[in-house]
C-alpha cells in the first residue's frame, strides 16, 4: 500500500498536501474498534443519537467556510457550489437526526390466544462505505448520518482525489462529542482498501457510491460473507422536451443540470431528446445560454465551470467528442480545451453538440464532462425507447405541460429518480437511487435509513398459564 497519498488542485496541478495512507494492519484495527464500539453505541438511545448528530450539522455550518474552500481546492467546483454542497451534506444529517427518533417497530395479532408477536428495527453493525471524489462530503454524510442515526458504526475510505473534505468532516464529528471509534476515515487505494473490506468479518454493511463497474466488483465481493450492499452507481441521464414544452423553462432546468460539477454528476442531464417541431429553437436558445457560462479556477468569484477532477476524465470526454464528430455530430459551441498534462490541470468548455445519434459513444457511455449532445425524435414512444436503451437506470428528466405525457413518460421510464420540468430534484427527504445497473438500495427520505437496519421478530409463547 502506498504510503502518502497526494491530493492536488485540479484547477492548477498544484499539490495541497500529502495525506497518509494507512497500513492494512491499521484499517484492519479501524474495523475491529468499529466493529467493538457498536455494542455501546447501538445502546445510546435514539434521542441522544439524534443530539449528537445535530451538534455534528451545527459544527460542520460553522466550518462552513473552511470546508467549501477545501472542497474546491481538491474537487475543482466552483466555490459557490462547494458552499452549497456543505448545506446539503449537512441535510442529510439534520434529516436523519429526526429519523434516528422514529424507528418503529409494530406488534402482529397472532393465531392463538397465548401467544404475542413482535417487530423491532436493530442496526446492521458496522457499515464500511467507500465514496466518490465529485460530491466529497454529501455523499459521505448521505451515508453516515443515516447509520449513526440507526445505531450502526461507520468507517468510510473517501477517494483518493478528494480525502480531505472527508477528514475535516470526520474531526468535526469528533469535535462535536462522537465517540471516535463510532465513525472513523480510512485513506488508501480504493482496490486494495475494498479488499480488506469486503473480507472483513467485522463489516456487516457495504455501502458504496462509485462507478458501476466498481460497484459490481464489491457486490461480487461481498456474497463470501452475505454483506448488506447498498449501491448508488453511475447515470446516463436522459432529458426529452415534449412538442408542447416551456422551451425556455427546458433550456434553464437542462443548463442547470447538466453543467453543475463542470457535468461530473452521476444525475447530470446527458442526452437530450429534443422533439423534432421544436429543436432548432431550443437548440438555438441553449447554445446562447451555455456560451456564456465562465470556465476557470473555482476559487475566482464568478467561476461557473472548474476543470474537470484528472487525467483519465479528461481523456474519456475528449475521445466522446471525436468519436461524435468522426460519425457526424455538429459542434454549436465548445469542443475546446484548455489542459497542461504536465502540470496536470484540464478545463474542457462547455460543448453543445447536435445530429448526435445512438450509434456514437456519447450516448451509450456515461459522460463525465460539460459536453451535451442533442438529438429529436418524433412519437413519444421513440425517446422512451432510445432513453431505456443503456444499462443505465438513475434519472431521467422530461419537459411537458400535457399530463397524459406526463403521466406517460413517468410510467415508461426506467429510472430511480424522475424530474417532471424539473432539472435539480435531489433533496435529503426525498429517495435517491438508481434502477438496473444504477445501483441497489436509496439513500434520503425515509426509504434511506432502511438499509442500516435489520429486522427483527419475536414470538412470544405460553402467554397464559
Ligand atoms: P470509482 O472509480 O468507482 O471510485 C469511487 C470510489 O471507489 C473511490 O473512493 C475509489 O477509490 C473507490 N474504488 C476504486 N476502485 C475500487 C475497487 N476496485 N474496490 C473498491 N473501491 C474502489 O468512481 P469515480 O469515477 O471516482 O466516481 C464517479 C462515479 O461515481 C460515476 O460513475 C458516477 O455516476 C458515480 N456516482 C454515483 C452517484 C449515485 O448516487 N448514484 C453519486 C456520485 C457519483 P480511489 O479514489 O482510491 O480509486
Amino acid at each position: 500500500m502506498a504510503a502518502t497519498i497526494k491530493v492536488t488542485n485540479p484547477a492548477t496541478g498544484e499539490l495541497i498536501q500529502e495525506v497518509k495512507a494507512d497500513t492494512e494492519e491499521e484499517i484492519h484495527l479501524a474495523l475491529r474498534r468499529g466493529h467493538e464500539s457498536f455494542r455501546k453505541w447501538s445502546k445510546i438511545n435514539a434521542h441522544e443519537r439524534s443530539r449528537l448528530l445535530k451538534l455534528w450539522s451545527k459544527k460542520i455550518q460553522e466550518h462552513k467556510d473552511d470546508l467549501a474552500k477545501i472542497m474546491t481546492m481538491e474537487s475543482g467546483k466552483p466555490l459557490h457550489e462547494s458552499l452549497g454542497e456543505v448545506d446539503y451534506a449537512t441535510s442529510y444529517i439534520d434529516w436523519y437526526a429526526e429519523e434516528a427518533k422514529r424507528l418503529y417497530g409494530r406488534t402482529i395479532p397472532a393465531n392463538t390466544e397465548s401467544k404475542r408477536i413482535i417487530v423491532s428495527r436493530q442496526p446492521v453493525g458496522l457499515v464500511a462505505a467507500i465514496t466518490p471524489w465529485n460530491f466529497p462530503a454529501a455523499m459521505m454524510t448521505r451515508k453516515a448520518a443515516p447509520a449513526l442515526a440507526a445505531g450502526c458504526t461507520f468507517v468510510v475510505k473517501p477517494a483518493e482525489d478528494t480525502p480531505l473534505t472527508t477528514m475535516k468532516l470526520i474531526e468535526l464529528a469528533h469535535e462535536a462529542g462522537i465517540p471516535a471509534d463510532v465513525i472513523q476515515c480510512v485513506n488508501g487505494y480504493g482496490s486494495e482498501v475494498g479488499k480488506i473490506f469486503t473480507e472483513s468479518k467485522y463489516v456487516r454493511k457495504i455501502t458504496f457510491t462509485g462507478s458501476t463497474p466498481v460497484g459490481k466488483l464489491l457486490i461480487r465481493d461481498s456474497a463470501s460473507t452475505v454483506k448488506h450492499v447498498s449501491m448508488e452507481l453511475g447515470g446516463h441521464a436522459p432529458v426529452i422536451v415534449a412538442h408542447d414544452a416551456d422551451i425556455d423553462l427546458a433550456v434553464e432546468q437542462t443548463i442547470a443540470s447538466k453543467f453543475r460539477n463542470a457535468g461530473q454528476t452521476c444525475i447530470c442531464a446527458n442526452r437530450v431528446l429534443v422533439h423534432e417541431s421544436i429543436v432548432e429553437e431550443f437548440a438555438e436558445k441553449l447554445t446562447n445560454e451555455v456560451k456564456k457560462l465562465k470556465v476557470g479556477n473555482g476559487l475566482e468569484k464568478g467561476t461557473q465551470i472548474g476543470p474537470v477532477i484528472n487525467e483519465k476524465g479528461f481523456n474519456k470526454i475528449v475521445s466522446q467528442v471525436n468519436d461524435a464528430i468522426s460519425k457526424g455530430a455538429e459542434v454549436l459551441c465548445g469542443n475546446k480545451y484548455n489542459a497542461n498534462r504536465e502540470k496536470g490541470y484540464f478545463f474542457v468548455y462547455p460543448t453543445v453538440l447536435k445530429n448526435v445519434n445512438e450509434n456514437m459513444k456519447i450516448m451509450q457511455e456515461e459522460t463525465f464532462g460539460p459536453i451535451l449532445p442533442i438529438t429529436t425524435f418524433q412519437e413519444l414512444e421513440e425517446a422512451v425507447n432510445i432513453a431505456n436503451s443503456t444499462p443505465y437506470g438513475l434519472a431521467a428528466y422530461f419537459f411537458t405541460n400535457d399530463y397524459r405525457t406526463g403521466i406517460y413518460l413517468h410510467e415508461h421510464l426506467d429510472f430511480g429518480i424522475i424530474g417532471w420540468n424539473d432539472g435539480s430534484p435531489s433533496a435529503a427527504h426525498a429517495p435517491f437511487g438508481g434502477m438496473k445497473e444504477s445501483g441497489i438500495g436509496r439513500e434520503g427520505g425515509v426509504e434511506g435509513i432502511e438499509p442500516y437496519l435489520e429486522t427483527k421478530y419475536l414470538s412470544i409463547g405460553d402467554i397464559y398459564k
